[in-house]
């Protein structure tokens, strides 16, 4: 197996929100970094996002003008799977689907060197189910990076069925290497941060569709007599509520009653409201 200090080149599998964050952050800490969509459009989406957040840090003086520049030199955007065959490590951060997952970890495993851990950074899918289709399941592991990801500090390392030791320790070096501090969870759903987070969320909505308070006045509860700096509406609409929806519905389906989600909840997301990214989740955004 590769150890960190032979890594130079790691392939990020999907641009979205969570794989251009990732990319970004390998780029910045001077890993060469290969990012993979399916169009090109996302693609150039996720290529402009990191451009954006890169600009933002130049701006407030967190990034020199030569480190953002070398960051983006570093990363190339493509559609071909077939780019990532000399990556040294490979993230995937595409849809939460088990299916696609499992479609992208069986193409890695056919082109990617053997030596190469791949990491998926699912939420709430089981780590074992997506590394049981590959030849090399010792070296699958959860890197579970937190949105967003060049500002949140936390990094959760979820270890399956067949994660092996040295695998675990590699995923936690990475990760602080860059500049990350890592936590770690058994390969049980929800890992430990959406655990205990979605029923806190979900009985936050409840508590709003019971007539129980006002929104503002739940957030304003939970921040003041709790100190978090969101409460649970708030940042369900920063999550974006089909994924506060998907992922409750796997707790639900893995862990019972306890984890049902809320019916305020499954009605926002047929309604198309899902939070700041739509501009309407539970409170109104302006574009
Ligand atoms: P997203 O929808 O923003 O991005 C997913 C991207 O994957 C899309 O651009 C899509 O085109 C692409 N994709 C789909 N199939 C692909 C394939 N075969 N090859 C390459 N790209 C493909 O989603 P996201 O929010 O970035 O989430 C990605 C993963 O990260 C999910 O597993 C999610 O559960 C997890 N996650 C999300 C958050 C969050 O707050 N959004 C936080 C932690 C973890």
């Amino acid at each position: 197996m590769r150890e960190l200090s032979e890594i130079d080149t790691v392939g990020v599998v999907g641009a979205g929100t969570m794989g251009n964050g990732i990319a970004q952050v390998a780029a910045m800490n001077g890993y060469d970094v290969v990012m993979r969509d399916i169009e090109g459009q996302y693609v150039e989406n996720g290529l402009e996002s990191i451009e954006h957040s890169l600009d933002r840090l130049v701006s407030s003086e967190k990034l020199s003008q030569a480190d953002a520049d070398a960051a983006r030199d570093r990363i190339t955007g493509t559609t071909a799977l077939a780019d990532l065959a000399d990556a040294d490590l490979v993230v995937e951060a595409v849809i939460e689907e088990l299916d696609s997952k499992q479609d992208v970890f069986e193409d890695l495993d056919g082109i990617t060197d053997d030596g190469v851990v791949l990491a998926t950074n699912t939420s709430t899918l089981s780590v074992t189910s997506i590394a049981k289709v590959t030849d090399r399941p010792e070296q699958v592991v959860g890197l579970h990076f937190m949105n967003p990801v060049p500002v949140m500090e936390g990094v959760e390392v979820v270890v399956a069925e067949k994660t092996a030791q040295e695998t675990v320790e590699f995923a936690h070096d990475f990760a602080e290497d860059l500049g990350k501090t890592t936590w770690e969870s058994d390969d049980k759903p929800g890992f430990v941060v959406n655990r205990v987070l979605m029923p806190w969320i979900n009985e936050g909505i409840r508590s709003l569709d019971e007539g129980l308070a006002t929104k503002e006045d739940i957030d304003r509860g939970l921040k003041l007599g709790t100190n978090v700096p969101m409460g649970p509406l708030e940042l369900a609409d920063h999550i974006g509520l089909d994924i506060v929806l998907d992922a409750s519905e796997t707790l639900h389906e893995e862990l019972g009653d306890r984890y049902k989600p809320a019916y305020l909840l499954k009605r926002k997301v047929e309604a198309g409201d899902l939070g700041k990214k739509t501009g309407k989740g539970f409170y109104d955004y302006e574009e």
